[in-house]
């Protein structure tokens, strides 16, 4: 039937979803009660209409500014990471009271240089004006994160901010968001500081 096909086949788009994945969702939606599946729409739509990127952090938000960067109890300190969900893995652990900022998969070697190099300006900005103490560098413990990581150490290195970086005990290549809370808060404690050039 083709109209189930192209069910199948938009749903074989979502990550990790393979054939007899999507053929199972696409009988739960078939089986799915009239209420359910408007609900499901609804969010959908309700999402995608009203969702944007928070103008200081990128975080995804409802506001022109999101609830982190609008906490003035927050200290006034910026992580940064490479995606919402490495925020969402870091305010899970509890060991961290600061802002951050996400650079949204801008890591140097896999992007141009000018969406790094403006995402890096905004970071300098954002530093500077809100009086920021400290930034704690936690991306991916991979060959780009790692690169990334020295990039932007040197870009900060010319305004007045300490900088550090989360400790590693975790083994090369994992995703931060894959960390369980305690090797993560435990990183995010053992952070090192980078020495000013
Ligand atoms: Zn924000």
């Amino acid at each position: 039937m083709k109209i189930l096909q192209r069910l199948i086949d938009n749903l074989r788009k979502f990550p990790s979803v393979g054939p007899k994945q999507a053929e199972r969702f696409a009988i739960h939606i078939l089986k799915a009660s009239d209420k359910e599946i408007d609900e499901l729409l609804s969010s959908i739509v309700e999402i995608r209409k009203n969702i944007k990127s928070c103008n200081k952090c990128n975080n995804y938000t409802l506001d022109d500014v999101c609830e982190i960067c609008r906490d003035e109890k927050r200290e006034k300190k910026i992580c940064l990471v490479e995606t919402p969900f490495d925020l969402i893995s870091i305010e899970k652990t509890k060991s961290y009271n600061g802002r951050y900022f996400i650079l949204g998969g801008n890591l140097v070697p896999v992007s141009n240089n000018d969406d790094f190099s403006l995402k890096i300006d905004k970071l300098k900005k954002i530093v500077a004006n809100d009086s920021i103490e400290e930034v704690i560098i936690a991306l991916d413990a991979t060959t780009e994160g790692q690169i990334t990581s020295l990039y932007v150490k040197k870009a900060l290195s010319e305004i007045n901010v300490k900088i550090s970086q989360i400790a590693y005990g975790v083994p090369l290549g994992a995703d931060i968001d894959y960390l369980d809370s305690f090797t993560l808060s435990h990183a995010i404690k053992k952070r090192t500081l980078f020495d000013k050039d």
